[in-house]
């Protein structure tokens, strides 16, 4: 999760002493929910990860979730310890057990406990959890009026480095972008490639909308191949706009009709201003309200149901 977000309840309800995390099989307190030292995930970031949403009692894309992880973990080699079916069984589980039907659900897997040499070899077991916790949600304003975005002059990662598709917990990338946006008092960051190609944003993807048509950058430009932008480009081309998957430069998000950014945690968010150059004052735009609309029917029709009470 990359934007700034608004902590339902306030701060102390993320604190919640009861809550419950899986970790390699069982459900433990959160104070005994404690990893290596010499975990490489910690001392290498050698690790998968996936941000995921419950909404009343459904599991947004849980599958999808689960073969991204399994995808990623694969091209690290990487061995989940659990099959999908079970890791899906893993995350009811801990809802459950937390009695949470609207949450923010963290699932991770580190390569494990090694030496402190970085051979993967080294580690002979990876290591597994679950964090279920309550929803955080972001500003109302952050909808009604958009976000202001600024390009960072971190570019992003390389996709014969470390490919933006996998989702590692090698997020410093982002961090770096971040943390340049936050210096400038913006938003957002922008990352572009090392070609000056638009990626993404560092945790969410990004649209824009010019003539009627919906435009994203493809996945080999150097980005995550996001759940939500899949979700959104379905709808998109459900409601007869023409989708393009093609790259582009900053130049035509200056002179867009409409932007917005996609994510598990942001859902859809409507972009004011980049870099200073007005997008659209009336924020959101016509085409993204109607596609925020439309997001919000696809939830309860997409993804696994459980019953975390009674
Ligand atoms: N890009 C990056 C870098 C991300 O970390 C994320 C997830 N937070 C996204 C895009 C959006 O992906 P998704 O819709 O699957 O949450």
């Amino acid at each position: 999760m990359a934007l700034t977000p608004f902590i339902k309840g306030g701060e102390g309800d993320l604190n919640t002493m009861g809550l419950k995390i899986y970790l390699n099989g069982k459900l433990v307190d959160r104070d005994k929910a404690v990893v290596s030292v010499f975990d490489h995930g910690l001392l290498y970031g050698d690790g998968v990860f996936e941000g995921i949403r419950s909404y009343d009692g459904i599991i947004f894309k849980l599958k999808e979730h689960i073969e991204r992880l399994f995808q990623s973990a694969h091209t690290l080699m990487l061995e989940i310890p659990l099959s999908k079916k079970e890791l899906e069984r893993a995350v009811v589980e801990t809802l459950k057990a937390n009695r949470l039907e609207n949450s923010y659900i963290r699932l991770v897997v580190t390569r494990g406990e090694g030496d402190l040499g970085l051979d993967p070899r080294k580690c002979r077991k990876a290591c597994l959890f679950i964090i279920t916790d309550k929803i955080m949600l972001y500003p109302k304003d952050y909808y009604e009026k958009g976000l202001k975005l600024i390009t960072v002059p971190t570019v992003r990662n390389h996709p014969e480095a470390l490919n933006p598709q996998l989702k590692t917990l090698n997020y410093l990338n982002n961090i770096l972008a971040k943390i340049e946006a936050n210096n400038s008092g913006f938003d957002e960051a922008i990352l572009l490639n090392a070609q000056g190609y638009v990626t993404e944003c560092t945790g969410e993807n990004i649209f824009f909308i010019k003539n009627g048509a919906l435009w994203t950058p493809p996945p080999y430009v150097g980005i995550l191949r996001g759940i939500t932008r899949e979700v959104v480009m379905r709808i998109a081309r459900r409601l007869g706009f023409t989708v393009l998957e093609e790259p582009f430069t900053r130049h035509e998000l200056y002179t867009a009709d409409e932007v917005f950014l996609t994510g598990t945690a942001a859902e859809i968010v409507p972009v004011s201003m980049i870099d200073n150059r007005l997008i659209d004052e009336n924020c959101p735009g016509k085409l993204t309200a109607r596609l925020m609309a439309e997001f919000k029917k696809t939830i309860p029709r997409e993804g696994v149901r459980y019953k975390a009470k009674g």
